[in-house]
């Protein structure tokens, strides 16, 4: 049966996120050709919603509000609210990102919909949706289907490949005002610490290092294969307790779940904790001069070697392959 399914883009310094295009690609199977309604929320998105149409949404609702400028629960809770009681959607998607979990979870509690969290992948099973997400950890997988009431989801990041663009395509845009009452929160300015161009949850390719990489000079060099590979850093808890880098840039059951198409663990010994948040990565290399490392158990490649030998040879061969 077709269904109205909205799928929320998120805005990351006036850009959309990839993973708001790749719900489009979702919400276009949970509608089983029936309308995707992108919504944009924020303090002036009109710019954008012709990308929402691009990447395949049939309709847009835009809500411009000076409240909406960063995001905050009270806010986009209430705004996304209005958007849903005005569209009446069978379905509403969202990314598995910092504002997806936060967000999500409301909505469900004041909508009394069930809501699927973190789905990988999404298919049918004959009339019904059936969404993969991952449990304990990434070791297995389980697959839930949303029997009645709205069908509710929020998406993993890089796991559910967006539509190709298409510049010709066009639709309807709604401008839709809401009103937002009694904000406890109130967003002066936003500092961002400084960790590199791209952005970890949605980098294709990461190269993250551990305790092995000794001090905060090691990181550098990790940094240049990032560079060649047009890659994101990333790091254990180990090396962020240790003070080599910062904590945002986590991975693991207490930092960042991320899913690259190419994940460096680079002296990084594969603790359980950190498998979490990269053993669903889709080819993970290994570079750890203990042959034993629990690392190696879950990489595609393994290198045993010194990583201050291995790392700047990788990384020559690599400019020089790629160049
Ligand atoms: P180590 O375990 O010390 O490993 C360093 C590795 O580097 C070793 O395998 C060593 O052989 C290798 N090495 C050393 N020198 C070299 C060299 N020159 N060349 C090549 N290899 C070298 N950890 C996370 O990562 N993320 C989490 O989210 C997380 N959450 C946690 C939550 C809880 C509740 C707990 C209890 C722990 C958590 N941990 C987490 C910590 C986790 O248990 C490990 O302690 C941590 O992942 C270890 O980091 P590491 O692999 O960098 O360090």
């Amino acid at each position: 049966m077709t269904k109205k399914v909205l799928i929320v883009g998120e805005v990351r310094d006036g850009e959309l996120r990839n993973v708001s295009l790749e719900a489009i690609a979702a919400g276009k199977t949970v509608a089983d050709g029936g309308e995707v309604v992108g919504v944009l929320l924020g303090e002036n998105v009109n710019p954008l919603v012709n990308s929402l149409l691009y990447y395949g949404a049939d309709r847009v609702v835009a809500v411009n509000h000076a409240d909406l400028k960063s995001y905050t629960t009270d806010a986009y809770q209430q705004a996304l609210l209005q958007v849903i009681e005005s569209e009446n959607p069978d379905g509403l998607i969202l990314g598995h990102t910092a504002l997806g979990k936060d967000v999500s979870p409301r909505l469900a509690m004041k909508l009394n919909a069930g809501l699927i969290s973190d789905a990988v992948a999404i298919g049918k099973d004959g009339e019904e949706i059936v969404f993969t997400r991952p449990i304990y950890s990434g070791k297995a997988f389980e697959k839930k289907k949303v029997k009645e009431g709205i069908v509710f989801a929020t998406i993993r990041p890089n796991n559910i490949p967006s539509l190709e663009k298409d510049e010709t395509r066009t639709g309807e845009i709604t401008y839709l005002t809401v009103e937002l009452k009694d904000l406890r929160t109130v967003i002066k300015d936003v500092v961002r610490k400084a960790t590199g161009g791209v952005d970890l949850s949605e980098a294709k390719v990461i190269v993250a290092g551990g305790r092995g990489v000794k001090n905060k000079e090691g990181f550098k060099s990790l940094q240049d294969l990032a560079d060649v590979l047009g890659g994101a850093i990333g790091a254990s808890r180990g090396a962020c307790d240790a003070d080599y880098c910062d904590y945002s840039l986590q991975i693991g059951q207490t930092g960042k779940v991320v899913t690259p198409d190419l994940y460096f663990a680079i002296g990084i010994s594969g603790a359980i904790q950190h498998l979490a948040g990269m053993s669903n990565s889709k080819v993970i290399v290994a570079i750890n001069k203990d042959p034993e490392a629990p690392i190696f158990e879950v990489a595609d490649y393994g290198i045993v070697g010194d990583l201050f030998e291995v790392v700047p040879i990788l990384t020559e061969e690599l400019k020089s392959a790629l160049n």
